[in-house]
């Protein structure tokens, strides 16, 4: 059929999204950055089911190993439709006053950069412009994006800004090329990514806070990323699916 390249598959968000996406059809890519056993099982889960899916490792952040992960999908023999840009990172929580250049340069380099990346790739592919028959992309934002996330990560908030304008210029861009380019806005959701942060059990902590009062899913996540990659989405694009419990 088609492949579906979804970044950072190996865990959380990605995972789900990987796994939600070959039930749907989807040959599905899934890339990982250090963590092999996670996407083998990943892979092992996805064909057990009847599903597709290859793994291929890529740093995102760093051009060579990207250009090399879409040419190893260009000798798949199924065109890449889908792109779902998900990688990212986050560190220690901090105040701003101590956060080094070094640290705010990592965390720019994969979640703007890497995503910034991926997309001009996969754009390459897919536009009507290069000879190719369209697709969808969705960029995994934040709901940091518009809260800032102060005390915690304002490196890391930045960054989910820089996506959200990337999902507006890319959608306009390439709307008529016969692509459709979305984002996803997530709140506190269960994965590992909150013990990155020094606080494993963040979402426990502040979910009374949400209106929802509680966290969410990584699957509630893939269910929306998968809607917008899908025709039944067919006439949005620029879009921004908040998926925050309602804050
Ligand atoms: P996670 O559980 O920490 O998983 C991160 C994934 O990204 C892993 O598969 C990891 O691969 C991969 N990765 C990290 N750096 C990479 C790089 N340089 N190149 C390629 N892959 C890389 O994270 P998550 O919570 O699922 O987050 C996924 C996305 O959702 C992120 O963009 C995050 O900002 C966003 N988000 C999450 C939440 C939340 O509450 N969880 C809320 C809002 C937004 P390895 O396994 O190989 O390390």
């Amino acid at each position: 059929m088609a492949i579906a390249l979804v970044t950072g598959a190996s865990r959380g968000i990605g995972k789900a999204t990987a796994l939600q996406l070959a039930g749907e059809g989807y040959t599905v890519a899934v890339n990982y950055h250090r963590n092999i056993k996670a996407a083998t099982d990943v892979i092992r889960t996805i064909v057990d089911a009847g599903g597709k899916a290859f793994a291929v490792r890529a740093d995102i952040s760093d051009e060579a190993q990207v250009l090399a992960m879409f040419e190893s999908l260009d000798r798949e023999g199924e065109p890449l439709t889908a792109l779902v840009n998900n990688a990212g990172i986050l560190f220690e929580q901090s105040t701003i006053e101590n956060l080094s250049a070094e640290r705010i340069n990592r965390v720019l380099a994969t979640n703007v950069t890497g995503y910034f990346l991926c997309c001009r790739e996969a754009v390459k592919r897919m536009s009507h412009k290069h000879g190719g028959q369209g697709g969808a992309i969705v960029n995994v934002s934040s709901a940091a994006s518009r809260l800032g996330a102060p005390g915690e990560y304002v490196d890391y908030a930045a960054s989910k800004g820089a996506v959200d304008s990337l999902t507006t210029g890319l959608a306009l861009e390439v709307a008529a090329q016969g692509i459709r380019v979305n984002c996803v806005r997530p709140g506190l959701i269960y994965t590992d990514i909150h013990a990155s942060g020094g606080e494993p059990g963040r979402v426990d902590r502040v979910k009374s806070l949400l209106p929802m009062q509680r966290g969410g899913q990584p699957e509630e996540v893939a269910q929306a990323i998968a809607w917008l990659l899908s025709d039944k989405a067919s006439y949005v694009t620029g879009s921004f699916l908040e998926l925050a419990g309602g804050k």
